[in-house]
């Protein structure tokens, strides 16, 4: 148990030292915006506005991305280069039997929040639907999947990925990962950043959770695991970027 209080006090020291980024900074690395990519992962109203998945906690992250949104488009970011991964569930998704159903295709919680719909009406938008987690094996309109998606971009020379959204254990942690190992697994020259002010998870408290018979869940410690967790993978992780 001590040991594990030393664990989590490096963890929490890692976390807190992590370095910020900036627009200006990510543009220049990336040579300009065609090769940097915004990924806006389920910021979708099931999960910070309505239904049994919705959270307070995760809303939080909506204006910081909204702003850095606007602030990669002001540097000239086309539509083409906002991905948006997105759970549009069947009604009788085989996920519903881990999670309370949730962002089925067709109803409001599948919509994406009214803050960040002006981006994602913009023309040439890419968007995955998904009925997991991960995302990897989603298509576009097109019927193409987004690992095929990854592979293109990835052959057209160095690229950088950006994530934001919910949630950092789940469909952060696996799609930002997805792109990490498909990026190793190809030896391409893929830069995936994670900002921790512009991802977020929920919050269930051990004593809510026992009341309510559903699964407890520490915000605080799955955000400060997971991005830990990232970052040993060749993630970077940042505290946050900033608009400059
Ligand atoms: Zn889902």
């Amino acid at each position: 148990m001590e040991n594990r209080n030393d664990f989590l006090n490096y963890m929490e020291e890692q976390i807190a030292a992590l370095p910020c980024e900036s627009v200006s900074e990510l543009v220049k690395q990336a040579e300009g915006t065609d090769r940097l990519y915004l990924v806006f992962v389920d910021i979708l109203k099931g999960f910070c506005q309505e239904g049994p998945l919705s959270s307070k906690r995760v809303a939080e992250m909506i204006q910081p991305v909204r702003q850095l949104a606007q602030a990669l488009v002001d540097k000239g970011l086309s539509g083409e280069n906002l991905v948006f991964l997105q759970d549009d569930h069947s009604s009788d998704a085989v996920e519903f039997s881990s999670f309370p159903p949730h962002c089925v295709k067709g109803t409001s919680e599948a919509e994406t929040v009214e803050a960040l719909k002006p981006f994602r009406n913009m023309s040439g938008v890419q968007v995955f639907r998904k009925n997991a987690t991960n995302a990897l094996f989603s298509r576009n309109e097109k019927g193409v999947r987004f690992f095929e998606f990854l592979e293109n971009r990835f052959q057209e020379g160095p690229s950088t990925f950006v994530i934001t959204g919910d949630c950092t254990d789940l469909c952060i942690y696996q799609n930002a990962m997805g792109i990490r190992l498909l990026a190793n697994e190809l030896n391409a020259d893929v830069r995936v950043v994670v900002s921790a002010e512009h991802t977020r998870t929920y919050d269930t408290p051990v004593e809510v959770a026992k009341k309510l018979e559903i699964p407890a869940h520490d915000g605080d410690l799955m955000d400060l695991v997971f991005l830990y967790h990232m970052k040993l993978n060749g993630i970077e992780v940042v505290k946050t970027i900033t608009e400059k």
